[in-house]
């Protein structure tokens, strides 16, 4: 998440790293750092500046004028931080020093076992913040013997969780030491000047040629070149790569859209949902954002879900989860019905508004509702520090990183898990059994690898797309946690295809919406291996009687599935409730294909607005 920029050359390095934390921006972010290694002065001060600031870049730019001497030095490191560990304060933001003010830090990601590492490094250090990235720079500090890249090794062999980072030393004036697992780390190579970054994005005004670090992979980065090591300290051989991106280009990554990126984010989002929110000797969740006693989780007798677009038919998904796992009376309303209508609320309700902006005015004026009639409300938001985060005072970030298509993709993804492992919390207070609780979190922690399994078929689902391209309906029908899925998929389609389709229960069928099937009209449905299975085959012979062309998503395996359906995609199975963690992928990408092959502005469609602030 968020952003690192480094630099090293021959030039001043704050004026370059500011600049780089601008580019950075559009990743999304609540703070911002930079620190200077003054190598200019006697060779008996060096030493490190620091400037940070909570929030805008300008924030943190206002701070550093008038202090160019200060802040003087050809070496530096930069930072975004977008929290996780620790409230959104001055103190918490990076770069993090170590004890000593010798050694800094900026560091993406989070060090799970960041507690226990604390407790093991003891009295000896002197922590000043409340983040999980300080305790690191201890470590590496505890590791430190006077070799830089030794120490930074040594120290994440003994860390679980996820990082990109940089790191700086007063006593090692001529380098930067990177490493990345899990969040993206690039070299930029100038001449006689080398950058360090998150993406390309801040690199391209200086270089066209990189060097991507893999996960596991550690740059000991100088004036006059980097090695790359492993983990087991051998030296690793990378490629240097010329990239030909403009801004935009390089902060899809190399995508043609932003949302096809998006797409293919998830499954490292997934990870970034669901990390450190779990814990399985328990067989629970923990989100913190409740802020509520088990007696009064107890004491909730009903939940109601607000939201508008994608977000609701994610809280849909939650409305399956809240009802299974913890039997709780769930409602799912549009936030521009709930607020002109009586909701029924009592200080036993409470209240998820979830919201990518979390300014969507709709679902903001509904928590303002929901607040005056006495109901607990939480948000369930994307964006850090956005209104309905400070106006609920308490809630979850789904930490799904900047969603910059229009149409929701991953934010949707995020939303659902967050709901299910709210589900899950409130489920094991009541009647989820440890058992179904570790199934659960087991089957969560095999989705982001499933994820893959289904992008790799992107090309074929781009097939299937050329080939339904002329049609101007479609119909598409699921069941049970599929429904929501089902509606989903089929928002998605008219929001970037501008193609008509509706969505049903396919139990709905008798009752009306067979009157619309004919052969102009392809049915898309969901069929996997669940408790409505047998079901869903009926229906899908009722619609094959119809003569209408059916598309399958079926589970891997399910060789029955050919003969029901002109065509046939197949994803992996996983435990029911999941089932919407990757049962939508495939009807994004059929959506996004779609759009791309009619010409529509896939990122930015027509009539639509990524947060709508306005009723
Ligand atoms: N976990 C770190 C923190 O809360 C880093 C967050 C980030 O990726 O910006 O400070």
């Amino acid at each position: 998440m968020c952003g690192i920029i480094g630099y090293i050359g021959n030039k001043e390095a704050m004026p370059i790293l500011l600049q780089g934390l601008r580019r950075l921006e559009y990743r999304g972010y609540d703070s911002a750092g930079i620190a200077v290694l003054n190598d200019q002065e006697t060779k008996y001060k060096i030493q490190i500046q620091r400037i940070r600031a909570v929030g805008k870049i300008d924030a943190l730019a206002d701070k550093l004028k008038g202090k160019d001497k200060e802040m003087k030095g050809t070496i530096g490191i930069a930072h975004t931080r977008w929290a996780t560990h620790g409230g959104v304060t001055e103190e918490n933001a990076h770069p993090h020093f170590a004890c000593d003010g010798k050694l800094i830090i900026a560091h993406n990601g989070i060090i799970e076992n960041y507690r226990q590492l604390k407790e093991h490094l003891g009295a000896n250090h002197e922590f000043k913040s409340e983040t999980d990235t300080e305790v690191l720079a201890h470590l590496i500090e505890s590791h430190y013997t006077g070799d830089l890249r030794h120490a930074v090794e040594k120290a994440l062999m003994h860390t679980r969780g996820t990082y990109g980072l940089v790191v700086m030393h007063a006593d090692h004036p001529d380098k930067i030491v990177a490493a990345r697992l899990g969040s993206p780390l690039v070299v930029g190579i100038g001449d006689g000047e080398y950058y360090i970054a998150s993406d390309a994005t801040p690199l391209l005004a200086y270089t066209k040629k990189v060097a991507f670090l893999n996960d596991g992979e550690i740059a000991e980065i100088s004036r006059t070149g980097f090695e790359t090591y492993n983990l087991r300290d051998e030296s690793v051989a990378k490629c240097v790569e010329e990239i030909d991106w403009n801004d935009e280009q390089a902060q899809k990554q190399g995508y043609p859209h932003f949302m096809l990126k998006e797409i293919f984010d998830q499954p490292t989002v997934l990870e970034d949902a669901i990390r450190g929110r779990t814990n399985l000797e328990d067989g629970t969740a923990h989100l913190g954002g409740l802020s509520m006693s088990e007696e009064k989780m107890r004491g909730i007798h009903r939940i109601i879900l607000i939201a508008c677009g994608t977000a609701y038919y994610a809280a849909m998904v939650g409305k399956y989860a809240f009802e299974r796992l913890a039997g709780i009376t769930t409602e799912v309303d549009v936030a521009s019905e709930f607020r002109y209508r009586d909701p029924v609320i009592d200080e036993h309700t409470l209240v998820f508004a979830i919201s990518q902006s979390g300014e969507t005015i709709d679902t903001l004026a509904a928590v303002r509702e929901a607040k005056r009639r006495g109901a607990f409300v939480r948000g369930i938001v994307n964006v850090i520090g956005s209104t309905i985060a400070r106006e609920t005072g308490a809630g979850t970030y789904i930490h799904a990183g900047p969603e910059l298509a229009v149409a929701s993709t991953k934010a949707y993804i995020n939303m659902s898990v967050i709901m299910i492992l709210y589900a899950l919390q409130f489920g094991r207070l009541r009647h989820t059994t440890l058992a179904t609780g570790q199934r659960l979190i087991h089957a969560l922690m095999e989705i982001p690898e499933k994820m893959n399994k289904i992008l790799e078929q992107s090309e074929a689902i781009k097939k299937l797309a050329e080939k339904y391209s002329g049609y101007k309906n479609f119909l598409f029908l699921g069941r049970g946690i599929n429904y929501p899925v089902v509606l989903e998929g089929s928002h998605k389609l008219k929001e970037v295809s501008y193609i008509h389709s509706e969505a049903y229960p396919a139990g709905e069928m008798k009752h009306g919406v067979n009157a619309l099937l004919s052969p102009e009209f392809p049915v898309l449905a969901i069929m996997t291996k669940n408790q409505l299975y047998e079901k869903m085959r009926s229906n899908i012979e009722e619609v094959r009687a119809r003569k209408s062309k059916v598309i399958l998503l079926a589970s891997e395996g399910d060789t029955e599935a050919q003969s029901l359906a002109d065509d046939v995609i197949y994803v992996p199975q996983t435990m029911e409730l999941l089932e919407p963690l990757l049962n939508t992928i495939p009807l994004q990408l059929f959506a996004y294909h779609m759009a791309v092959l009619l010409g529509r502005d896939v990122d930015r469609p027509r009539n639509l607005a990524k947060s709508v602030t306005v009723e």
